[in-house]
């Protein structure tokens, strides 16, 4: 049945309440802004949840969140050699995307937003220049619905439709896929608070492997660029060697992960994408939690903006304002992603170079204070040396 209505209008409609959508949308609420929190309902993002302890304090992140705080890593290399990398007083905290998720959703509609469960479907505009933005409402009637905005943000996702419909001539960033089963941990004989990272060619020929403890339950996964690797075998493979072979499966599932950030996430006038939709994943790693919501928080602040002036300008800020920040780290692990992932010598190598202190010290304050830090002097200078030596395979083994 289609029935027709008034558009109810919002300063700001969020598509997607992923964690850049639900940030963006709790951030607007706080600044008194009437915002539309619209989210397709019925999915947990596929995701490995590790986050660092920045976003956990950026974004009051309630302990009850973390289901696991894993204290090292374990790096393993083509040829089986492990190096751990203990994690000197800090952590990487676990979460389940689908109470995650729901949480944030959940603090942006305490704070204000309007939540509402849909698909969205067009962008347009009526006639006094206002975006609309029509949705089928999830309630099984088959109801289409809009509303309008002075402004619209994209979060939804790697797949994004508003960033089709708001920038169709800027191409989408390339990805890799990945794929992902959570099993349950086994009582005995694994530890908890430890990851697992696998550089090995027959695991992921171009990424990684992992196996993420949660608590009772344990993410194991890999992700490949490469046409026609199976993942699920590389997985299954994963499991075996991992000591997971009889850990029961609990779900299994795949999506996307964005590479390299969009060359422009604004149409200029009235639309912005974030997050995964803006291809804001870190290379080398595919961390896009934090990404996410720090650009959640970007796209608050100049929709707001561009909400008190009338000027669709300020929405430019959100890619400009972002890359200040991150992308000189971007940068460096998009290098190291096409050099250091390039083979198995080359993996070899890299692994080799991660038992290194300084190198091991200045990876986890990077990763957990999404700051390049200048702990002790010469430290920068010591790496890019060694660093050097390893590329041109003058490190000794
Ligand atoms: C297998 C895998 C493992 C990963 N592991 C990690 C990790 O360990 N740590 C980390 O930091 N990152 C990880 N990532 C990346 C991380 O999951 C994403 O970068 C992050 O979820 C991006 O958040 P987002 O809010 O931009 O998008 P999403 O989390 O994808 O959220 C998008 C939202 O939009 C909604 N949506 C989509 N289409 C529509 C529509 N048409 N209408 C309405 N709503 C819609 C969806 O329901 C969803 O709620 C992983 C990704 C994958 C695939």
């Amino acid at each position: 049945m289609n029935v027709t209505h008034d558009p109810a209008t919002y300063d700001v409609i969020v598509v997607g309440g992923g964690p850049a959508g639900a940030t963006a949308a709790h951030d607007l609420a706080q600044r008194g802004r009437r915002v539309l929190l619209l989210d397709r309902a019925g999915r947990i993002k596929p995701c490995g949840g590790a986050v660092p302890p920045r976003l956990v304090r950026d974004f009051a992140i309630p302990d009850k969140l973390i289901k696991a705080r894993i204290t090292s890593a374990r790096i393993v290399a083509p040829s089986a050699r492990a190096v751990d990398m203990p994690i000197d007083g800090g952590y990487v905290a676990m979460v389940d995307r689908d109470e995650f998720d729901e949480w944030l959703r959940e603090r942006a509609a305490a704070a204000g937003a309007h939540r509402v469960r849909g698909i969205f479907g067009a962008l347009d505009r009526d006639r006094d220049g206002l975006a609309i933005v029509r949705y089928d409402a999830h309630d099984g009637t088959g109801y289409r619905a809009s509303a309008r905005a002075r402004v619209v943000i994209g979060a939804d996702g790697a797949n994004s439709a508003v960033a089709r419909q708001a920038l169709p001539d800027v191409p989408p960033p390339p990805f890799v896929s990945a794929f992902h089963e959570i099993v349950a941990t086994p009582e005995a004989g694994f530890d908890g608070t430890r990851c697992d990272v696998f550089y090995q060619g027959r695991l992921s020929p171009d990424f990684y492997g992992w196996i993420f403890p949660h608590g009772a339950q344990t993410s194991v996964g890999v992700g490949s660029a490469v046409r026609g690797f199976s993942l699920r075998k590389a997985v299954d493979d994963l499991r075996c060697g991992g000591g997971l072979a009889a850990a029961p499966l609990i779900r299994r599932e795949g999506a996307p992960i964005p590479l390299r950030p969009r060359r422009c996430w604004d149409n200029g006038r009235d639309t912005v994408v974030i997050g995964d939709a803006a291809g804001v994943v870190a290379p080398a790693s595919g961390e896009g939690i934090y990404y996410a919501m720090a650009s959640g928080a970007l796209a608050a602040r100049a929709a707001d903006a561009c909400v008190s002036s009338g000027d669709g300008r300020e929405l430019a800020q959100v890619r400009r304002r972002f890359l200040r920040e991150h992308g000189r780290v971007f940068f460096i692990l998009g290098v190291m992603q096409r050099f250091w992932y390039g083979s198995d010598a080359r993996r070899e190598r890299f692994v080799r170079m991660c038992a290194d202190p300084d190198v091991q010290r200045l990876t986890w304050e990077a990763y957990m204070n999404k700051r390049l830090v200048r702990a002790r002097p010469g430290s920068h200078l010591r790496i890019f040396f060694k660093d050097l030596a390893h590329l041109l395979g003058l490190a000794p083994t």
